[in-house]
């Protein structure tokens, strides 16, 4: 194949299989062999379905040729963060506490993928439990940033925007509880949405703080995430937040967006997420976007949103306060590692104890012991009732801010990507990666982050567009407006000008066919 298909964006991979320019088993073998290539240097991927990728890829080709109506995005092949359910394929959400573990079932975006026929090659690296900002607390090992071996990707989605990044997939499923999707993808030069709260079924995803979690698409463009994302969302009665009803039309948005007017669309800018605390180059990649935001057209007006100041302090007890309890049932009984004390009688209690001592790693302990003391009596109303107090002042700002404006943008991150180990002792500065991403998942607005741009230190800078609780079309919209403008400005994608990965054939679990 003359081609390289790793370098098509999903939606042009799309287009070339309805044409039968390839195969959707080329697709997926360039991918598959793309990933044994760099993904050594990457770690991108804990375990690779080369041959059920491939077999689905045969079955939507025979599908094809029979001339049997497809998924627009039928033989596109997808990675999948392990937090997500997979049946038959190891799920281990980045912990040794479920290794080994082959869940029986399928999360319902995953039900949705294989119907829709994307063949999935495999499950991505994540920070334990996606508990992180740097994928450095995942239990099997750092997945490093395409742009720079020696940075994080992001986290805790890391491995799914390093494999997006790093041309191992043109999809990714990522989720996202303070961040996930969006800092991962502001640091990869990837974009990555998470929708509405209830807009994508939380259903067999392993959960970390359940009324922030949702899961999202991870992509090289917007019309990718779209395309994705409709895929993905839709009402599901096995989640019980899931929304009712119809979804807006996301790629018609994506479409009309990258036509590139936005005259009469206003874009308010959050003025409590930007200035102190982010890297210069930071703020000067945002300040170009809104230019050019408003050369498309678009107000730019400012917004004020006092309680965001808060945000971070109150996610640090909700969610810990919700992962204590979600992660009680990893007890040694029923998922995973059991170990059993070494001395003494094997009771069910010190069995459970031996169990967790060893399977969970020191953040999610952290947040274990900080949730369940929140949570105790005595200081629950002094924490956990204080902070959904905030978390509602939250959801006011972002009612009153829109008010003022269609879609809100910031920053995604305050800082490009930093150095492994450069914050790994110190949580509070860890934490700080996600003080613009936070507000979103208290209130469950949908956000997106859409590459700005390189700082002047050369690294990935994400611009982050927020919109009212489902109306996620207009992010689409904006989104996709930027990304063209962009990419005039560039002269083509800023994924173009990420130096060459080392390459040298890896072996990983399930890689070969
Ligand atoms: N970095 C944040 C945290 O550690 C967000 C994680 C996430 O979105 N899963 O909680």
């Amino acid at each position: 194949m003359s081609e390289d298909l790793t370098r098509l964006s999903a939606a042009e991979l799309a287009e070339g299989l309805t044409a039968r320019d390839f195969s959707s088993v080329d697709a997926t073998q360039a991918h598959l062999d793309r990933i044994v290539a760099v993904d050594g240097a990457v770690n991108a991927f804990l375990h690779v379905n080369a041959e059920e990728a491939l077999a689905t890829a045969r079955s939507v080709d025979e599908r094809r040729v029979a001339g049997e109506e497809l998924h627009p995005l039928a033989g596109v092949p997808i990675a999948v963060k392990d937090v997500v359910v997979t049946r038959g394929m190891p799920t281990t959400a980045g912990s040794k506490i479920l290794e080994g573990w082959i869940p029986p079932y399928d999360a319902t975006l995953v039900e949705k993928i294989r119907a829709a026929g994307l063949p999935i090659l495999g499950k991505t690296n994540m920070d334990e439990f996606a508990m992180g900002s740097s994928t450095e607390h995942s239990a099997f090992g750092n997945t490093r940033n395409p742009w720079d071996l020696d940075r994080i990707p992001g986290g805790s989605g890391g491995g799914s925007a390093a494999a997006v990044a790093a041309f191992e997939a043109p999809l990714a499923i990522g989720t996202d509880t303070g961040g996930s999707i969006r800092q991962p993808g502001a640091v990869t030069g990837t974009v990555g949405v998470k929708p509405t709260y209830g807009g994508v079924s939380r259903y067999g995803l392993i959960a970390m703080a359940s009324s922030l979690d949702q899961a999202g698409p991870v992509t090289r463009t917007v019309l990718d995430s779209a395309l994705l994302h409709e895929l993905i969302g839709g009402y599901d009665p096995r989640d019980s937040t899931s929304i009712p009803g119809r979804a807006p039309a996301l790629v018609d948005a994506a479409v009309q967006g990258a036509t590139g007017d936005l005259s009469g669309v206003r874009v308010g800018v959050v003025k409590e997420l930007n200035g102190e605390g982010y890297q210069e180059g930071v703020s000067a990649r945002f300040a170009q976007s809104l230019d050019l935001l408003r050369g498309l057209g678009a107000e730019i007006v400012e917004v004020s949103c006092p309680h965001f100041e808060y945000a971070l302090g109150a996610y640090y007890l909700i969610m810990p306060s919700e992962a204590s309890s979600n992660l009680a049932k990893f007890d040694g009984m029923r998922f995973g590692l059991r170990v059993e004390p070494e001395e003494g009688p094997v009771t069910a209690e010190r069995v459970m104890a031996a169990t967790r001592g060893a399977g969970f790693g020191d953040e999610v302990k952290r947040r274990i012991i900080l949730g369940t003391y929140a949570l105790s009596a005595g200081y629950y109303d002094a924490y956990y009732g204080s902070a959904q107090k905030v978390r509602t002042l939250i959801q006011r700002d972002f009612a009153a801010a829109f008010e003022h404006a269609d879609v809100l943008v910031s920053p995604t991150a305050p800082t490009t990507a930093f150095r492994f180990g450069e914050k790994l002792d110190d949580p509070l500065a860890m934490y700080l990666n996600d003080v613009a991403t936070i507000p979103a998942n208290l209130a469950g607005v949908p956000g997106m982050s859409v590459p700005a741009g390189l700082s002047d230190d050369g690294l990935p800078v994400g611009f982050q567009i927020l919109a009212p609780a489902k109306a996620d079309d207009r992010m689409y919209r904006v989104g996709a407006a930027l990304e063209s403008a962009l990419l005039s400005a560039w002269g083509g994608p800023l994924l173009d000008r990420a130096p060459a990965l080392p390459t040298a054939t890896i072996e990983k679990e399930g890689q070969v066919g």
